[in-house]
Order: C-alpha cells, then structure tokens, then sequence
C-alpha cells in the first residue's frame, strides 16, 4: 500500500516536471504576419503582443499619431526615453555600417511608392533633387527632443521589428521563461533552446523561388534576413525592390538575393542584415572580418556564402540542395 502511495506520488512529480507546453499567437503588425510562440508561460503572449502594438504606434512612420510620423512632420519635437534610445542606437549603426544603413532614406524611399504601395520609378532628377535630404549625422538627438534638418525624414522599417523582438525577449527571460519563438515576418528570433534541450531549426527562405534554400540550428540567437524578395514591383520588365542604396536613391543591386545576420541581438542583425544587403558580397564580407560579433548567410542565384561560425549549423536543402557553399574566413 506504502509502495503505491510513493509511486502514485512520484508519478505526479515526474508529470509536473514534463515539458513546457507551447502557446501561440498570430497577429497582424509593422505591414507583416508575426507569430510569437512561448513554451510555459502562455499568459505571457497578451504582454508581449502589447509591446508590439505600443512599438507600432510610436515608431511606424505611416501611423500618423506616432513620434516619428510626428518628428517627420514637424521637424523638430518631443521623443520619449525609449525612442530616444532607439534612435540613438539606430543612428549609430548607420555610422558604423558607412551608411550603407541610413535611417533617414525616407524621402527616397516614399518617392518609389513603398510605403503607400503606389508603386513607381522616380526620375533622375527627381531623385538628384531627393538624395540631399538623405544624411543621418544631420538627425540631432538631444534629451527627450530630436530634430531633423529641413525636408528631412525618419524611417525606421530596417531596424524597428528586430527592436520589438529585443523587447519582447526581454520580457520572456524576466519571467523566467527558457524556451519561446518569434517570427516577427521574416526575423526570427529564438530564446534558449527547444524545451528539450535541442536547438532551434531556422529555415533561409529561397529568395528566387518557392521554399526553402537552407535551414540554421541555433540556440539563444536572432536569425534576420533582408532581400529584395520581400517586397518589389515590377515595371517595363525590371524589378523594384524595396532595400535602397542610400548613395544612388535606387534599389541596391548586387549579386546578392538575400542576406541573413545570425547574432545575439535583434535590433543589430535587423539593421546588419538591410546595410549588408546594399553593401554587397564584396563590402559585406569586409565588413564581418573588420567588426566581427555576428555571422551571415549570403545567398546569390547560383550559391551560398556563409561565414566560418555558421559552418557546423548551416545546411542547404530545396534549389540550393546541391549548389556550392563556401565559407569565409576571418583571415
Ligand atoms: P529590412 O526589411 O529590414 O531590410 O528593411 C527594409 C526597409 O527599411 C524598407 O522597406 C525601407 O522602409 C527601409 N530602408 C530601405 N533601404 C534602407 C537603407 N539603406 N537604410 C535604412 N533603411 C532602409
Ligand atoms: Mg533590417
């Protein structure tokens, strides 16, 4: 009798020690389908989808009522401790990336119809008349103020939803929570490792194709990609894409279909991956040597270029299956 009380006892021990259960959420945000899933902590999901509304509404530059809309229409004004903060790091990373990122390419890139979707091809001159206007050392950050120069405007697209996922991770890891998932439309970021114990299985998109062009296992990382897939138009038989050399006011053109940052901080791949994406292979490659900190998928047509920490995690599958990969090394 004594021997089934402690086995009936250590039976409901071993059950409450089971695996986390997964709890998700889809919702509809920053112009993407985001998914957020965390293993134990479901209660969590309502808290951490407010985060991404509250971000929305402060920093997109088509919510009218938000700071930067705000800043973009009056030239100079308020900003709260965390936009400041924001734009403060945002600002930064366009210098360290040479402005390849550049976070006021906003004129330019309204001029082509990305945000509103009336999609068109600006002229030359028209463009020759907008570059100008495009310079991030002219933001002025001052206490709980920023200021542009005249005609200026801020967009935060490239860096905005790496910066909710931060967030949102933040609060998951507070809270104690060890395994959770987000897909905030194309940025992935995972907490720890699957509940058990095994890493996360990332796939890269094929960014000429259906499907998928390889898969990344990582723990406790942010897997972003940036392509010219993601959003384009077409006209007279050329594509538009939506990721701007900030030094041509023209969809950057490389050899590169997409770029993938692998790195420890949402808001730094985000960024890296669109400032990559327009530096090219060349420059890129240069760039992971010089600083270092994170790691890359490139992929071109016909290959896939990855850099020396992503050699043991990377597979490729689907058209790119049998293509060549080749690793870059730091030396
Ligand atoms: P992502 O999808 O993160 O690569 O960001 C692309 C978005 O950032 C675009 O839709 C634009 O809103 C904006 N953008 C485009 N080109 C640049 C650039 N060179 N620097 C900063 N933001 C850019
Ligand atoms: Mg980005």
């Amino acid at each position: 009798m004594k021997r089934a009380l402690l086995c009936a006892v250590l039976l409901i021990i071993l059950s409450g020690c089971g695996q986390a259960e997964p709890h998700s959420v889809t919702l509809f945000a920053m112009d993407t389908v985001m998914e957020l899933t965390v293993y134990g902590e479901g209660s969590l999901l309502d808290e951490a989808q407010a985060i991404i509304a509250e971000g929305e509404q402060r920093l997109s530059v088509t919510e009218s009522g938000s700071e930067i809309a705000a800043l973009n229409r009056e030239g100079a004004n308020p900003i709260s401790p965390k936009t400041e903060e924001l734009l403060r790091q945002a600002q930064a990373l366009c210098e360290q990336t040479g402005g390849a990122l550049d976070i006021s390419i906003y004129p330019v890139v309204r001029a082509w119809g990305f945000t509103t979707g009336e999609y068109r091809v600006p002229g030359d001159e028209e463009l020759a008349g907008l570059l100008p206007l495009v310079d991030y050392q002219k933001l002025q950050i001052k206490e709980g103020r920023a200021a542009l120069s005249s005609g200026m405007q801020i967009d935060l697209g490239s860096v905005a939803k790496g910066w909710m996922g931060d967030k949102v991770l933040e609060l998951f890891r507070q809270s104690g929570v060890k395994s959770a998932l987000l897909n905030l439309g194309g940025n992935v970021q995972a907490l720890g490792t699957k509940p058990d114990g095994s890493s996360w299985r990332v796939a890269v998109r094929d960014p000429a194709g259906e499907g998928y062009a390889g898969a990344l296992e990582v723990t406790d990382k942010a897997v972003v990609t940036s392509g010219g897939y993601q959003r384009y138009f077409e006209e007279g038989g050329q594509v538009y894409h939506h990721i701007i050399d900030p030094a041509t006011g023209r969809p950057a053109r490389s050899e590169l279909l997409s770029v993938t940052i692998v790195g420890d901080n949402g808001f730094t791949c985000d960024g890296l991956s669109t400032a990559l994406f327009v530096m090219g292979l060349e420059k890129a490659a240069d760039f992971w040597r010089a600083n270092g900190g994170f790691e890359a998928v490139f992929l071109t047509g016909d290959s896939a270029i990855i850099t020396e920490g992503l050699a043991d995690c990377f597979t490729t599958m689907g058209n790119y299956a049998n293509r060549e990969v080749t690793v870059l090394h730091h030396d």
